[in-house]
């Protein structure tokens, strides 16, 4: 499938889209998608489930870069698969993933660069108020409102819990364990290693980590499942990176360093 942000920037680009290129499809991207789907499928479009317009959205933007779907109709299909293919080999081996480079806020630096643009390890520690409650993983029966994060990043933080409240309500956060807080700053080695962790600066938040431990890849990670995918889309249309969706393990983990 496209990613969030060439879906928006579609959008913008035919003047439908006025919001953010924030890889969050809200309200806003949502319309969006419907207006240009029904430009070109007409208003049997109407009567579509937002999946089927979004995939019928899809298939336009594969026809305009070239690659051939076959009809717009938001139903998967040999051809539209064949295009979805082609379009991914384009990314790789002609541009650099243009969307995920571009559009994504860069101010975080990557991991070497970490101690120079953060300063010393458990310094310059502001408090993160959470819109919604948490739990101790390792004491469920402690609830937090806030915990302590650098400075420099307590404002993509910020934006990013919102939105995930915004997104999924406080019912499916505590169903799918969103609530779970696995840590952020704690001024240590990283496993196994000799580099200091990204805690140490509080730059990095570990979320439900008993049902994604450190060496579990995708197939059992709970991360992994499709319905945390738009929690990582919205780590990461902060500038945030997720490990698992990066190396396939501690998917428990988002940082606010590239790799
Ligand atoms: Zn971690």
């Amino acid at each position: 499938m496209l990613d969030n942000r060439s879906i928006q920037l579609s959008l913008q680009s035919k003047g439908l889209y006025r919001g953010r290129l924030d890889g969050i499809i809200g309200p806003q991207s949502e319309a969006a998608i419907a207006a240009a789907v029904f430009q070109v499928a007409g208003s049997k479009a109407r009567t579509w489930s937002k999946a089927r317009q979004r995939l019928a959205l899809e298939q336009l933007i594969l026809k305009e870069s070239g690659f051939n779907p076959g009809a717009i109709d938001g139903l998967i299909g040999p051809n539209t698969l064949n295009a979805l293919e082609q379009w991914q080999n384009h990314l790789r081996d002609v541009h650099p993933p243009v969307a995920a480079v571009v559009h994504q806020p860069t101010v975080f630096p990557r991991q070497r660069d970490v101690p120079a643009f953060f300063g010393e390890p458990g310094k310059h520690q502001v408090m993160l108020d959470l819109p919604f409650k948490m739990k101790l993983a390792w004491d469920t029966t402690k609830v937090i409102g806030r915990f302590s994060v650098h400075e420099k990043v307590r404002d993509s933080a910020d934006q990013a819990f919102k939105a995930i409240l915004q997104h999924y309500g406080e019912i499916r956060i505590k169903e799918l364990g969103l609530d779970m807080f696995g840590g952020c700053l704690n001024v240590r080695k990283m496993r196994g290693g000799q580099s200091m962790s990204m805690h140490s600066w509080g730059i990095a938040i570990d979320f439900d980590p008993a049902r994604n431990r450190l060496r579990w890849g995708s197939n059992r990670a709970q991360m992994a499942k499709p319905e945390y995918s738009a929690f990582l889309d919205i780590w990461e249309s902060v500038g945030w990176i997720s490990l698992g969706r990066e190396r396939n393990y501690d998917w428990m983990h988002v940082q606010a360093a590239r790799l």
